[in-house]
């Protein structure tokens, strides 16, 4: 029987509630079926007051073994490091991450703000927020960049805004099952199992982008939403379009550009105005290119991808 111990930060919740939906396997299975023992939790867990702080306690101590320690949202060190703005059971949560992360023989970070800071660390981050071991870019965050948990292995970076549920359950189920060793992580300590192919793979827009044909509204059901509408799934690693979102979607195929959330830069450009929805161009052209290509390649392919481009590509081809 694995202990799971899963505590929230800086957080808005939508991991949470991105976890509850799981279905391959779902919460529930991972205590039926993969005998996880869940200590807490933010919604599930029954403990509290000094019941609460006493197993905290145990946890800390090594009395009681952790197995898989997951934490959610940023880790808060304001004002000025204390970390007094977000507490948990009668201390600084900053201090029982630290703590928790000494003695776990896992620690997963879930969601972006937990992974990279997120949404609380966009400039000019008065919470003072910070990832587990990542700033945006920046390796270190809160642990430090030499972190490794008792199993040997730095923190697990499952980031998303939210994160897929089943990424998170399957995830949580090698590292219960003793696969963690066997575990792939990317530059990012994202598991390549889901972060080595892009957004786009297995987009239904593929062609479009192919022969630049561009979607100038959401929710338009032909056209690339690359062009005008900012989409990211070119240069952002997450399986969304092979692992669909409630078994049928995907923001791309719904029509909704994908905005990179599961890199470590998201929120691009600190949200700033005019930055959101719209491909940020420089002379006509984009200034983030899809990964790998660079700007005179670019130009090059599009014009003669324009040229080239069949008269269906404009129609909408869903339509019988
Ligand atoms: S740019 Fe976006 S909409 Fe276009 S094919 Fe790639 S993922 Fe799909």
């Amino acid at each position: 029987m694995a202990n799971l111990l899963w505590l929230q930060g800086g957080a808005c919740s939508g991991n949470t509630m991105s976890f509850l939906n799981a279905e391959e396997p779902s919460a529930c299975d991972l205590v039926t079926d993969f005998g996880i023992n869940v200590l807490w939790h933010p919604s599930l867990g029954m403990e509290l007051g000094e019941n609460l702080q006493k197993m905290m306690r145990a946890l800390v101590s090594g009395q009681m073994p952790l197995d898989i320690f997951v934490f959610e949202g940023s880790v808060v060190k304001a004002p000025n490091g204390t970390g007094q703005w977000n507490r948990f059971a009668g201390r600084p949560m900053m201090d029982w991450v630290r703590e928790l992360a000494n003695v776990a023989a896992y620690t997963v970070a879930v969601g972006d703000c937990a992974t990279w800071g997120g949404i609380p660390a966009t400039a000019p981050n008065p919470s003072e927020s910070v990832g587990l071991q990542f700033l945006k870019r920046g390796h270190g965050g809160f642990l430090g960049k030499d972190y490794k948990s008792k199993a040997g292995l730095p923190v697990i970076n499952i980031p998303g805004c939210p994160a897929h549920p089943d990424w998170i359950t399957q995830i949580v189920v090698a590292v219960a099952t003793g696969r963690g060793g066997d575990l792939s992580l990317d530059e990012f300590q994202r598991p390549k199992t889901f972060f080595q192919s892009f957004t786009q793979t297995g987009c239904t827009r593929n062609m479009h982008f192919a022969y630049k044909v561009s979607a100038t509204e959401f929710g338009q059901r032909k056209g690339c939403l690359f062009y005008d509408l900012g989409c990211r799934g070119p240069m952002t690693h997450s399986p969304c379009n092979r692992i669909l979102w409630n078994r049928q979607s995907s923001k791309t195929r719904a029509g909704m550009p994908c905005m990179g959330c599961t890199e470590p830069e998201f929120p691009f450009y600190d949200l700033a105005p005019g930055t959101v929805f719209k491909t940020q161009t420089v002379m006509g052209v984009p200034k983030d290119m899809p990964l790998g290509v660079d700007k005179t390649g670019y130009v090059k392919l599009t014009a003669a991808a324009k040229v080239a481009s069949p008269k269906w590509a404009e129609e909408d081809i869903f339509v019988v």
